[in-house]
Parts: structure tokens; C-alpha cells; sequence
């Protein structure tokens, strides 16, 4: 497959600017005009910005199910844990296999232009189905749940993080989701474990102190931010600008949506809201283009967030509602994504485009997203989602997948 995108206004770590995208198979390619034979060309036009797909640094795909459980504050995440499994809606998700589920949480992401997922998940749970789904999904990491002797044992964080360090990729881990003595020594047990370095990525961090953030700044370990689902469970969420202050690589996740943000898009307006309301002053929005493209990118040690030459061909194409493309992302809601293409594949978007699908002889199905009409070209999604209408005996609405089929 081979096609050109023109007349786009294109934006990434390197800058932004006018120009061409270009796919051949599933990379991105220049151009050359030399050749004989030119590819499908389609103009998209100046009411759109192409960003590189965003990339979702904290999910639980199995958790991917709504409404919201819990009764917090709570003082770390444990007793919400209790309250989840024991809740009837739990019961009620089980109605759905778990590769379905999966599906479902790739579409949730999908359509806010998503295109790489970090799962925090045991490999025997989502080895399996990584293969068969739709977006990108991190599988080259080691992982433990959380650093405290109550963890839900999934990993042994020192022996996880040397496995890491010799392979070169992520040591992955909740840290200090919560208040008690044992959650607020989670960075010393890392220290101890010599387990603190760029390969480790921790998400939440609501208790990290000053000297937590200076060891992880100094060993360029990496931080993840669920500013919704820490507000939900917590009634407070991390000290994101010391973050900062420490020159800690910051991402941004939606956790699940059982406690988290509802989508990506959600998450960027609610951590603006958050830290205007903590700080007085705003989020720096290009700050925040980095937490969901570059930042990831590096911390997860994945060919992403960047739209350069050979790199897989992973973007999102969305209207243009602000003259600056990075305060356009805090405006974005679920219609405005325009296009979605993962690995070369245009997945999802505006009925706009479907004469370059029908160039490239890509089968799609419309469907109707926030009262817009869309397509989607995922085979087995409508089966999925049609299932969600009989499951319970009356329709099932997931808020996070305001899809009509009719
Ligand atoms: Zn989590």
C-alpha cells in the first residue's frame, strides 16, 4: 500500500510546517517525484493538523468497562481494589470474553487517536491477544504492580528491572499510589534494589517526596501521570509541577476507565483544569503534545511519536479549531479526530476520506461517532460492538464508545 497525503500541515518534536505525508507498506517515506509511477494521492486540505498517533502510557485493557467503581478518598489503592471486585458491575464485564474486552479498549483508544497503548499487565494475560488486535500494544517490557509487600505479586521488582536493563527496555510499575508508610518508601525500596534508572517507568506517584523526585530526575527514571484516576480514587493527584521542576520525562495516561479518564482527549482537558487549579497558572500545551507523543516514546523505548522518514507510519489527523496546533490538542473531542492510521492502514475517521480508502481498496464499515458520521475499518468490530446491545438484554452504553451502527 502506497499513498500521499498533501497539502497537510504537519507537527512533531522537530517542529511543524506545511507538507507531505507520505506511506508506503507501513513506514513513512518522502516522497520522490522522480518516479514513474505516482501513488494514490489524496489532498486533505487546511482545516486539518497531522500529529504522530498519541501514545496512551497507562491502561489496563481488561479493565476497559464503565461505570466508574469506587467510594474514595481512600489511602492507597488497595481497599479501591476490593471495592471493584466486589462490585456487581464486575460481574457484570465477565459477561464479555476477555479478548473482547480487549477489543473494546482498543477502540476506546482508537477513536481518540491513539495508536500505541501501554498495558499494565502480566504477559500470560495479554500475550495472546496482542497479535490479533487492532492497535499497538507495548509488548517488550518487564513489569511488577506496584512496589509494597501488598502488591498483586506480578512481578518481583528487582529481578524484573535486571531482566530490563539487560534487554534494553522498560521496567514498568505503579509507584506510590497512595499515603500509608509502605507506599511512600517505594522509590528507596527501588534505590535498594539498585532498580531506579532510565529503563524504569512508574506511574501515579501521588506521595513521591522532594527527595524521591531529585533520585528520579538524577537517574532519569520516568514518570507517568493519571491525573483523572488519582482525582477519582484520591480526591488529589500528583505534584506534576515538581515534576517538572525536576526535568522528569513526563507522560500522560487515562488508566482504566473504571477509575480514569474516559478517553485520551478527556485526560489532556482534565490535567488542564487540574493544574491550573492546583498551580494558578496553565499547563504549557506543548508540554503536553510531548506527554502523549516524544515523552512515551522515549520511556517505553517504542519507534513512535514522531513523524520522521522510516519511522512507522503512526498519526492522527484531526481538524484544525485553534491557529496553534498544540493548543488545538486541549480543544479536541471525539468528532474532531479526522483520521487515524496505524502501521500504514487508515483504521478509522471522517467520511471524508473514503474515496482514498476506495482507492486503496481498504472494505470499511460507517458507523455514527458523537452524531458524525465515521468510518471504521476493523474487520470483527461491528460483531463486537453489536454484542454489547444484546449482552444484558437491553443495550449496553459504554460512554467511552458513543458509537451508533444505525
Ligand atoms: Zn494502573
Amino acid at each position: 500500500m502506497e499513498y500521499l497525503l498533501t497539502n497537510i500541515h504537519r507537527i512533531d518534536s522537530k517542529g511543524e510546517g506545511k507538507g507531505i505525508l507520505g506511506v508506503s507498506s507501513d513506514n513513512l517515506i518522502t516522497y520522490n517525484s522522480k518516479k514513474t509511477k505516482k501513488p494514490v494521492s489524496f489532498n486533505v486540505g487546511g482545516d486539518y493538523y497531522a500529529y504522530p498517533g498519541f501514545i496512551n502510557s497507562h491502561d489496563h485493557l481488561l479493565g476497559n468497562y464503565f461505570p466508574r467503581v469506587g467510594n474514595g478518598p481512600y489511602l492507597n489503592w488497595l481497599p479501591w481494589d476490593n471495592d471493584l471486585k466486589s462490585a456487581k458491575i464486575y460481574q457484570e464485564r465477565a459477561k464479555l470474553t476477555n479478548y473482547e474486552i480487549y477489543f473494546i479498549a482498543c477502540l476506546r483508544n482508537l477513536i481518540s487517536g491513539v495508536t500505541w497503548i501501554s498495558d499494565h499487565i502480566p504477559h500470560v494475560v495479554n500475550e495472546k491477544f496482542i497479535p490479533h488486535l487492532p492497535i499497538n500494544i507495548i509488548s517488550r517490557y518487564t513489569l511488577a504492580h506496584e512496589v509494597s509487600s501488598y502488591d498483586l505479586k506480578w512481578g518481583d521488582p528487582k529481578k524484573e528491572h535486571e531482566i530490563a536493563k539487560k534487554e534494553k527496555i522498560p521496567f514498568i510499575t505503579h509507584i506510590e499510589e497512595g499515603f500509608d508508610e509502605e507506599a511512600k518508601k517505594g522509590v528507596d525500596y527501588l534505590k535498594e534494589y539498585q532498580a531506579l534508572d532510565e529503563y524504569t517507568v512508574m506511574v501515579h506517584g501521588i506521595a513521591l517526596s522532594e527527595e524521591d523526585l531529585k533520585d528520579i530526575g538524577i537517574a532519569k527514571a520516568h514518570l507517568v501521570w493519571c491525573p483523572t484516576s488519582n482525582t477519582f480514587m484520591f480526591s488529589k493527584t500528583a505534584d506534576v509541577k515538581n515534576w517538572l521542576k525536576n526535568k522528569i520525562n513526563v507522560c500522560l495516561g487515562t488508566d482504566s476507565p473504571m477509575s480514569g479518564g474516559l478517553n485520551l482527549l478527556e485526560e489532556i482537558r482534565f490535567a488542564r483544569s487540574v493544574y491550573e487549579k492546583m498551580y494558578g497558572e496553565k499547563l504549557d500545551e506543548r508540554l503536553i503534545f510531548q506527554m502523549i507523543t516524544s515523552n512515551p516514546a522515549k520511556a517505553f523505548k517504542i519507534p513512535a511519536g514522531d513523524l520522521s522518514e522510516n519511522s512507522p507510519a503512526n498519526f492522527v489527523i484531526t481538524r484544525k479549531i485553534t491557529d496553534n496546533p498544540y493548543t488545538n490538542l486541549a480543544y479536541l473531542t471525539l468528532s474532531d479526530i479526522a483520521l487515524v492510521v496505524v502501521n500504514g492502514k487508515p483504521l478509522y475517521g471522517d467520511m471524508k476520506f473514503a474515496p482514498l480508502l476506495k482507492e486503496l481498496k481498504i472494505q470499511h464499515w460507517k458507523i455514527e461517532v458523537e452524531n458524525e458520521e465515521k468510518f471504521l475499518a476493523i474487520r470483527g468490530s461491528l460483531k463486537i460492538l453489536k454484542k454489547l446491545k444484546t449482552l444484558l438484554g437491553y443495550p449496553k452504553y459504554l460512554p467511552f464508545l458513543p458509537i451508533n451502527l444505525d
